[in-house]
């Protein structure tokens, strides 16, 4: 079996739904920034949703209903939607801020951050295994995700981990390859809980990627003491 290289269609549905966590959800954000395939899907899904609602027997509303959704318009979540940022700009609303890179992360030249993320606060990057650097991706809507930004040197592995549920890599530069294939800029990939893996990034490059998790990540020996306090 090949690897795929965009979200599973289970993982978009659950995108078009509201109900993915906000870790996964921003990087599948990231990926729908570079991938007209998948936000097509996505805006077929959420069109599909939204007949099925109007074909529903309507029903009853809670007294608060109203105010509980003009709640949700405004919190940051609805307001990272990349199809509500379009609208926002489009408006002429103020763009997204960009926080400085983190101290500790250098891009090669051409290479930006995709704007979900530079719109975030990482923390410092700090080495947390021979070539291996990682800071943590702050979500104000849940302090609580674990988001990773990894800058990985030229043949170097990931840590090998576990993790509870679906975990989530996007490749921002650079390139990685594990028994299913490689992965290159843009390409997000799943891994389900059973896999116990270490994928090793290319030999001509760093690897800078962002990972997330629909669980909690746990990585092994040494490494996993050493990021227990901010994990
Ligand atoms: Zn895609």
């Amino acid at each position: 079996m090949s690897a795929s290289t965009h979200p599973g269609t289970e993982t978009l549905l659950r995108y078009a739904a509201g109900t993915l966590p906000a870790g996964p959800r921003l990087l599948v954000d990231v990926h729908l920034e570079g991938c007209p395939e998948c936000r097509a899907t996505v805006a077929r899904l959420m069109s599909v949703g939204g007949a099925l609602l109007e074909a529903c027997e309507p029903l009853a509303l809670a007294p608060d209903a109203l105010d509980r959704a003009l709640a949700r318009l405004d919190s940051p979540s609805t307001r990272r939607n990349p199809a509500a940022l379009h609208h926002a700009e489009a408006a002429g609303a103020t763009p997204p801020k960009r926080w400085p890179l983190p101290e500790g992360l250098k891009l090669p030249p051409g290479v930006v951050l995709p704007p979900a993320i530079a719109s975030r606060r990482i923390g410092r990057l700090v080495p947390v295994a021979p070539g291996v650097r990682l800071g943590l991706v702050h979500l104000e809507e849940d302090p609580d995700a674990q988001v990773l930004l990894f800058r990985i040197a030229p043949g170097r592995a990931i840590p090998q981990h576990t993790h509870a549920g679906l975990e989530f890599t996007h490749v921002i530069c650079g390139g990685f390859s594990d028994p299913d294939g490689h992965y290159g800029p843009g390409d997000l990939v799943e891994c389900d809980a059973d896999v116990d893996h270490s994928p090793r990034v290319d030999d001509d490059g760093e690897c800078i990627c962002l990972a997330a998790f629909d669980g909690r990540i746990r990585f092994r020996g040494l490494l996993g003491m050493v990021t227990r306090p901010f994990l």
